[in-house]
């Protein structure tokens, strides 16, 4: 009788240690996620202020900098170390949700060509340029809209002047730069990057009303 208590008290006893040591393992799982949790909303909360200045002394490599494989070119034209235009297309492949261009004159192939990538991502790619350099030499517009981007033109004698780009409705890029080989290569221009949430609501809310606008049906 007395050894069938203690075996009973034994198992007893067994399974208290399990369920401790099952329930301090418990404990330590949930507080780890917890700290990954922390940690990577802290990182995509992280503020961004920084500015790009052009021109850059050579055109970056877009394979290189994100392109799925990089680049594996030895005779590559491009240049692999970064610069500003790397960092504009890091800005640009971060785009998750939406893309939202309002920049007077796209001639860049390499810039629209990310559009055109995103857009083949189901990332939401709009576009506002200015209605007289839809046609010039080089203009990247029509390439665009044949891949399906829809592209919203002022309609004046006026020029929209504006050069911003908003990623995710969330990080701004605004400044003098406009999308073309010159302002990489040639020209002294700043793009300010930015996600102040109170700034980019401004922004955010000029798009929508520009996009408006310049709705075909509205003009
Ligand atoms: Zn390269």
């Amino acid at each position: 009788m007395t050894s069938r208590w203690i075996k009973v008290g034994g198992v007893a006893l067994a399974c208290g240690v399990v369920s401790e040591i099952v329930y301090f393992l418990y404990k330590r799982f949930r507080k780890r996620r917890w700290q990954y949790q922390d940690q990577s909303e802290s990182e995509s909360r992280k503020e961004i202020e920084e500015v790009l200045f052009f021109p850059d002394s050579q055109v970056a490599c877009k394979n290189y900098f994100i392109g799925e494989y990089g680049c594996d070119n030895r005779n590559c034209r491009f240049t692999h170390i970064p610069n500003s235009l790397s960092r504009l297309y890091e800005f640009i492949a971060s785009a998750e949700k939406s893309l939202d261009v309002c920049v007077f004159v796209i001639c860049c192939a390499e810039l629209a060509d990310m559009l055109v990538e995103a857009q083949r991502k189901n990332i939401k790619v709009r576009v506002i340029c200015d209605d007289e350099q839809v046609d010039i030499t080089g203009s990247q517009i029509w390439k665009l809209r044949k891949e399906g981007i829809n592209v919203r033109t002022d309609s004046s004698s006026y020029l929209m002047h504006h050069k911003f780009l908003i990623v995710d409705g969330s990080l701004l890029l605004n400044g003098s730069f406009n999308w073309t080989r010159q302002a990489i290569s040639g020209n002294q221009e700043n793009l300010m990057a930015l996600n102040n949430g109170r700034i980019v609501t401004l922004y955010r809310a000029e798009f929508e009303k520009l996009w408006n606008k310049f709705n075909p049906r509205n003009q």
